[in-house]
């Protein structure tokens, strides 16, 4: 992995605002942000944003400020804040930063090939310089022996960046074969209780979200798993052929989200609603989505948000990306990158090479959203999906100065993770 080159975190410090480095030369190639951020800019930094569009996570304030003290928001206000600290945006977009729920992979390595924390970081600052400050790594279906190092790595790497690094999300193996899509019939099985023990006791404290087909269990199976995972762990109907009954009864019993709306799931007829009708249906069950226009149609991401409103948000499902890698071997297979998205040698999808950004841009440019719908997709609730909507995924007093910064045409120009600048891209 190649994490060498680009400028190192710099922090906002006495005698220059945040955005101090902005004013320098622009580098030929995009700066990108060193693998972890200096002492320096661990420092306490102090900085004001004026003149910003805020997306506060719930309003639009035009003509804001927002003051950044210790890595936290200290204030946010309708009009311009004193402080000899401060940085004109001339009316660019001050946004939370990305949530990122689903991704195995940044530019080169992914997490089911190299299950290890430089993998994690590798994946941590791809995204980040997309304005992806937070993700949940992610595995497909793979052997019990890979899930367990894999919750290594991502502890490691939560330990590095605590709001930065958010937990682990396995998707599968316990899946139904008929929707596995890409997932290897090597690895998708039934479920089992002694790898389901040995998980959660080694990794509890990582593992956030767990993708299962519901079918597949039986339904002291899935009572049992529902109170296994708690509240720390959010189960997640994907890759599943349930009937509406069947999708239904584990939205009821306590499973809280579906994975990849319309993709490898049973989709809706009108004699059998399928999962997608119970998703559609149910009060409660928030479902991400892929809007990366392959996955599905745009007219179909522009129905599910009319239809789910907040319960629906966006994952980049990025196998790579920013920039793509060209093919890799998945067991005995090359999967190839092709058109903006991943497919194997039978042509099924394997994964998008979108970021968050990409999706956000999407979501506005061509499903016809707000912006402040789209950002809320891709930050505000999959935090509050986290349990952390009360530090990530807003910009309000006391949350987590986790910032972007998006000029008009929602291009990016900043990154602040922790009140830092860890991606100065352009000035306007
Ligand atoms: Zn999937």
């Amino acid at each position: 992995m190649s994490e060498g080159r680009g400028a190192k975190g710099r922090g906002c410090r006495d005698g220059g605002g945040c955005f101090s480095l902005l004013y320098i030369t622009i580098p030929a190639t995009p700066a990108i942000p060193a693998p972890l951020l200096t002492n320096e800019a661990k420092m306490t930094p102090t900085c004001t944003l004026i003149n910003a569009r805020v997306f506060t996570g719930t309003d639009i304030l035009p003509n804001a400020s927002v003051r950044v003290a210790g890595g936290y928001i200290q204030e946010v206000s309708t009009g311009p804040l004193p402080g000899s600290h401060r940085t004109d945006l001339r009316g660019q977009w001050v946004v939370p930063g990305f949530v990122d729920l689903q991704l195995y992979g940044g530019s080169e390595a992914y997490l089911n090939e190299h299950p290890t924390v430089e993998t994690v970081e590798h994946i941590y600052q791809t995204h980040l310089k997309n304005g992806t400050t937070s993700i949940v790594p992610t595995l497909y279906s793979t052997s019990q022996a890979v899930i367990l190092k894999s919750v290594e790595a991502v502890r490691q790497g939560m330990l590095v960046h605590p709001n930065g690094v958010l937990g682990l999300h396995v998707e599968g193996p316990y899946l139904n074969p008929e929707k596995r899509g890409a997932h290897s019939l090597t690895y998708v099985r039934p479920p089992d209780e002694r790898e389901l023990n040995e998980l959660f006791d080694r990794g509890r404290d990582v593992l956030r979200i767990l993708t299962i087909a519901p079918e597949q269990f039986s339904t002291q199976q899935l009572r049992a798993l529902i109170e296994q995972a708690g509240s720390q762990t959010q189960l997640s109907v994907g890759h599943s052929h349930a009937t509406y009954a069947q999708a239904m009864a584990a939205f009821d019993a306590g499973v809280p989200l579906a994975t990849h709306l319309y993709n490898a799931m049973r989709s809706f007829e009108s004699r059998e609603p399928g999962v997608v009708g119970a998703i559609f249906d149910h009060p409660n069950v928030r479902a991400s989505i892929i809007a990366d226009g392959h996955h599905c149609d745009f007219a179909a991401v522009r129905i599910a948000h009319r239809l789910l409103g907040d319960r629906l948000f966006f994952i980049s499902d990025a196998t790579f990306a920013n920039p793509p890698r060209p093919a890799y071997a998945h067991e005995d297979f090359i999967i190839r990158y092709e058109n903006q998205r991943y497919v194997n040698h039978e042509g099924k999808l394997a994964g998008s090479a979108i970021t968050l950004l990409d999706a956000v841009r999407n979501g506005v440019h061509k499903v016809g959203l707000s912006p402040e719908q789209a950002f809320r997709m891709a930050s505000t609730i999959p935090a509050e999906i986290l349990g952390l909507g009360n530090r990530l995924g807003k910009v309000q007093v006391g949350y987590v100065a986790n910032l972007v910064v998006l000029n008009e045409r929602l291009e990016l120009t900043s990154v602040l993770t922790d009140g830092s600048v860890t991606a100065p891209l352009s000035w306007q």
